[in-house]
């Protein structure tokens, strides 16, 4: 499948001089959507993966079916206030902004092995800030998987030591 068909391309979105990249097409469409889905729980399914984690919120439409696929289970990494319960932060720079990431203190057991979903990499902030998050909690990285990845952002720069897989590069 041409994930790219389901891209739409909007200029200036949500600053002036940012191409932002809209997956929400691709999500509309079920064939679309479940064959994303499944290209990434196939590139999951021979790494042992214990839980997904993603961060909010598209993090979320990626990785919350791609767990029930697998049969385990999700771990949301939100932004500081978010979360309910005790949690540990780490800030992160996005590429337009600023922010803290938090995940529950017991969201991962030690050695778990994670796969880390969003929907798009692109400076690699998020990924980062997330891996970092799961790495505190002892949890191990099994793998990193979008849909999209920004070539030209260099977030796979931040990445050099992990497993990652990617629909789609512009
Ligand atoms: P990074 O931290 O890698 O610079 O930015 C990635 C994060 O910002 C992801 O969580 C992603 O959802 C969001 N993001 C940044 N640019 C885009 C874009 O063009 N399209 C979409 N869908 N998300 C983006």
């Amino acid at each position: 499948m041409d994930y790219k068909n389901y891209i739409e391309i909007v200029q200036n979105y949500p600053k002036e001089g940012i191409v932002f990249k809209d997956i929400t097409p691709l999500m509309n469409d079920g064939d679309a959507y479940k064959a994303a889905i499944n290209d990434i729980v196939k590139y999951a399914m021979d790494k042992e993966v214990d839980i997904v984690v993603g961060p909010e919120a598209r993090g979320f439409i990626i990785g919350c079916p791609v767990s029930y696929a697998l049969g385990i289970g999700f771990a949301p990494v939100r932004k500081e206030g978010k979360l309910p319960r005790e949690v540990i932060k780490v800030d992160y720079g996005l590429e337009y902004g600023k922010d803290i990431l938090t995940i529950h203190k017991d969201a991962i057991k030690p050695g778990q092995r994670v796969l880390i979903t969003d929907d798009l990499l692109a400076t690699g902030g998020t990924i980062e800030a997330t891996i970092k998050l799961v790495e505190e909690l002892g949890g191990i990285v099994a793998g990193c998987a979008f849909i999209i990845e920004l070539s030209y952002l260099k977030g796979m720069d931040k990445l050099k030591d992990y497993d990652v897989f990617t629909l789609m590069s512009y």
